[in-house]
């Protein structure tokens, strides 16, 4: 609330500034969720909803151990959020199928599952052949040759956990401030200010959590969030008869019986427009899945920019020219929100990073000169 000074302020109330934001009330801190409102980009609204574990930090152990403690902590998590608030978030853990069209395909996953394992991520991935998913999925094409597998995989209605948490946080006592877009921030006399469409904010503790507004707010308190957005289309058929009981990593049937189809990774910078090559394109694809979908109608599409860092990996850091300002970024928050929400946030309201993502500083962007 402007003219009160809260125990932590968190910039940005998409998917991951409210994960935190839930977890640091949680905690016991005040907190202050500040947001820009209807005009913001905003991948928290327009995402594909899955928890997707198979193949997360193939190369980079650190990313693989943080997902997959996000992977275990979902149901503790959902089970939490919907006690709390009454809101059924849809989460449900049918596994992940990653559905292959050629040998070479295979082999891919193959190397995904083999490297996962060196890495020491402990999670199952199994390699089905065709046989093995048609026993399963009966429904899939004559093309599908095989799929890799996951039980850890999982899938959310993105919009039902979004207003969970912001309403989880404000019943339990925390403040989400929309249309309060921050211009600037500051430290003045032991607390960050945040300069809000709405007035002045201040608190004993900040993160910046504002998607691909965070680049230009990060310097401001010597933070860095290199982020650039990549633009993702989906498309929405209308309701069927379920079918489809898995969750696919580009095609997943929604509670109410919806496919959504996705997603595209396209560089078209701020634009979130769509167009119908990708489109057609989406849809074939999911089509050679699923050859009954040829005869179901589309009834949605939309664009989304996702919230990219250089190397695809989080950001999570303390700034230290202003201790007590942290900032946040990932490209995988849905997977992540259970670990922001029980682990990053009440944290934050300590005023400590956790040791699991100690290693995700923006330095590693920094190139030496020599
Ligand atoms: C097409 C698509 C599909 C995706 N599918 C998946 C998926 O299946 N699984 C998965 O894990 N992830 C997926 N993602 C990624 C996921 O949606 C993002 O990782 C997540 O939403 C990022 O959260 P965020 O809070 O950083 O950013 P956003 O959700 O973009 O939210 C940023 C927020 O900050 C606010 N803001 C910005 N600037 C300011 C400011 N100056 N002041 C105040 N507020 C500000 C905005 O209003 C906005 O609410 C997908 C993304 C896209 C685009």
């Amino acid at each position: 609330m402007p003219g009160a000074t809260h125990d932590l302020i968190v910039v940005g109330g998409g998917l991951i500034g409210s994960a935190i934001a839930w977890g640091a009330g949680r905690a016991g801190a005040d907190v202050a969720l500040l947001d820009e409102g209807d005009v913001a980009h905003r991948a928290a609204r327009g995402n594909f909803g899955l928890i997707w574990l198979q193949g997360k930090g193939v190369g980079a152990p650190a990313y693989m151990r943080w997902s997959l403690q996000a992977g275990h902590l979902w149901e503790t998590f959902a089970a939490a959020l919907v006690d709390e608030t009454g809101i059924d978030i849809g989460w449900r853990r049918p596994g992940g199928l990653q559905f292959c069209f050629s040998d070479e395909e295979m082999d891919g996953r193959r190397r995904v599952a083999e490297q996962t394992r060196t890495d020491g991520g402990d999670i199952a991935i199994e390699l089905w052949d065709r046989a093995d998913v048609l026993d399963r999925v009966p429904e899939v094409g004559p093309e599908v040759v095989g799929a890799s597998y996951s039980p850890l995989d999982s899938h959310v209605s993105p919009l039902y956990l979004l207003r969970a948490l912001q309403e989880g946080l404000q019943a339990g006592g925390g403040t989400y401030l929309s249309g309060a877009g921050v211009a600037a921030l500051r430290a003045e006399a032991g607390l960050f200010v945040a300069e809000t469409a709405r007035g002045p904010v201040r608190g004993r503790r900040i993160v910046i959590a504002a998607g691909l507004g965070a680049a230009d707010l990060a310097p401001q308190l010597g933070l860095s969030i290199p982020v650039r957005p990549e633009r993702g289309q989906i498309v929405v058929t209308e309701r069927v008869k379920p079918f489809f009981a898995y969750v696919g990593s580009g095609v997943r049937q929604t509670a109410e019986g919806s496919f959504l189809i996705g997603s595209s990774h396209e560089e078209a910078g701020f634009s979130e427009g769509t167009d119908v090559a990708t489109a057609a394109r989406l849809c074939a694809s999911a089509v050679r899945t699923f050859p009954r979908l040829a005869e179901v109608n589309v009834v949605r599409l939309w664009g989304s920019l996702r919230v990219m860092t250089p190397d695809g990996k989080p950001i999570y850091e303390e700034s230290q020219t202003h201790p007590g300002a942290f900032a946040a970024t990932c490209h995988s928050g849905v997977t992540l929100c259970s670990a922001h929400a029980l682990v990053l946030g009440p944290a934050i309201a300590d005023g400590v990073l956790p040791e699991a993502v100690a290693s995700f500083r923006s330095d590693r962007f920094h190139v030496q000169a020599h």
